[in-house]
């Protein structure tokens, strides 16, 4: 058994450190989280020259074809330095790369991977609809009706992150209607700017420098050769895309966490109260204490999930249990994390309320905490729980 990192590996993680020391700073994130709502073109370009989006794309389609642990260890500095960026460049890589990766035919890998890897297209994925997000399969309307050679896309898509940026988005439908509904739904690559789509924001709480928007799609016509995947299978074939998802976000709430625990231990050594530094009160320390044992947990099941990937073996169990994991420390680090800082802990000249609002948003997305228990004690043999 080996818990530990390669050496190739850990160059890895020194080079995004570096990276991001330089990129990310906190008086950026901060500027970027008052003012736009996706990171700059600048910045995009930046990952772009460091090779980020080249690593995941198959060697044959001009990419590095890193490994899932490799790619966590790239993705983990990012997501400590702002949920927001990791989630604007992950979701391109994410849904993007990954879904034509898998799912994609020779021409449609050839088309759009050689692209992805160099950082000239944005992609997002469009599952989730009004009606609910954990029960996708009952709650879909968006439907693709086959006409002439073209499909045509009608529908309404809600929190779709990056849509608003995207060139094209990864788009579940439903085409078949006499099927059950794991088999009705097909998986489109829709162009972004295809007449009928309209955008609106939906302003939150979390991650202020990536929004999630609306979409309603009116008529919308896409070419046959965009149907990704095999027609009535989009269920069962996006969850290649659903559950390597898990890991990455599990990984956000990891970075969420690392970087709460940083500020709040070296907060509570400067601040002073009653004649010394409150780190020397033992009650924070136990918070801190908590703060660490999360971190250790969450860490552990996220990347022991990305080596199951690698490995070809099951890891659905496991990445679903490390985004809970990592989601409850992240929140538990905001919380605290605020609690060790008093008033400053909120106050926006600090990154700990964006910790805190931020890992709010781990809790239901991609999957709920609820549903994800529902699912763990399903894995395990108990009757279905949840409908
Ligand atoms: C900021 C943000 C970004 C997102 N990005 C994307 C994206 O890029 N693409 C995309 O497709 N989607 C995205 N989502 C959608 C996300 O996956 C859904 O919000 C999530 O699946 C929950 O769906 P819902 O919000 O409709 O809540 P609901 O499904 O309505 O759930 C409401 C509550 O009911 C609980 N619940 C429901 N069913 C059960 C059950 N059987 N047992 C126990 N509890 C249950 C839930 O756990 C939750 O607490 C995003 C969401 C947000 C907020």
């Amino acid at each position: 058994m080996d818990f530990g990192f390669s050496k190739e590996q850990e160059m890895i993680r020194k080079e995004m450190r570096h990276f991001c020391k330089k990129e990310l700073t906190k008086d950026y994130i901060q500027w970027m989280d008052e003012n736009v709502d996706f990171p700059p073109a600048e910045l995009w370009d930046k990952f772009a020259d460091l090779g980020f989006f080249s690593a995941t794309v198959p060697r044959e389609y001009g990419g590095d074809g890193i490994s899932m642990v490799d790619a966590m260890v790239m993705f983990e500095e990012i997501c400590k330095a702002s949920m927001s960026v990791a989630l604007a460049i992950g979701t391109t890589t994410g849904f993007g790369t990954r879904t034509i990766a898998e799912l994609g035919t020779k021409a449609q890998k050839e088309t759009y991977l050689p692209k992805l890897a160099q950082g000239k297209l944005k992609m997002c994925m469009a599952l989730t609809e009004p009606g609910g997000g954990t029960d996708i399969l009952g709650a879909m309307t968006t439907t693709a009706v086959e006409k002439e050679g073209r499909w045509i896309i009608n529908g309404e898509k809600v929190f779709i992150t990056a849509a608003h940026v995207s060139d094209f988005m990864v788009t579940i439908c439903r085409t078949e209607t006499d099927a059950k509904p794991p088999e009705s739904l097909s998986v489109f690559l829709v162009p972004s700017r295809s007449p009928g789509i309209t955008i609106t924001r939906i302003p939150k709480i979390s991650c202020h420098h990536c929004d999630s928007v609306g979409i309603t799609f009116a008529d919308v016509e896409v070419p046959a050769e965009n149907l990704l995947g095999h027609r009535g299978s989009g269920w069962y074939e996006m969850l290649a895309t659903l559950n390597p998802e898990r890991i990455g976000c599990a990984l956000m709430g990891v970075g969420l966490m690392a970087a709460a625990y940083e500020d709040a231990f070296a907060y509570a050594k400067e601040r002073q109260a009653f004649g010394g530094p409150i780190a020397r009160f033992q009650i924070l320390q136990h918070y801190l204490a908590d703060m660490y044992i999360h971190l250790e947990n969450a860490r552990n099941l996220t990347y022991k999930s990305a080596w199951l990937c690698d490995q070809g073996r099951p890891y659905h169990l496991e990445a679903t249990m490390a985004k809970l994991v990592a989601s409850e420390g992240a929140l538990f680090a905001g919380r605290f994390g605020a609690e060790i800082m008093g008033g400053y802990g909120i106050c926006s000249e600090y990154p700990m309320q964006r910790y805190l609002r931020d890992a709010y948003q781990l809790q239901f997305s991609p999957i709920s905490n609820e549903m994800s228990k529902n699912m763990l004690m399903q894995f395990q043999g108990l009757p279905k729980s949840w409908a």
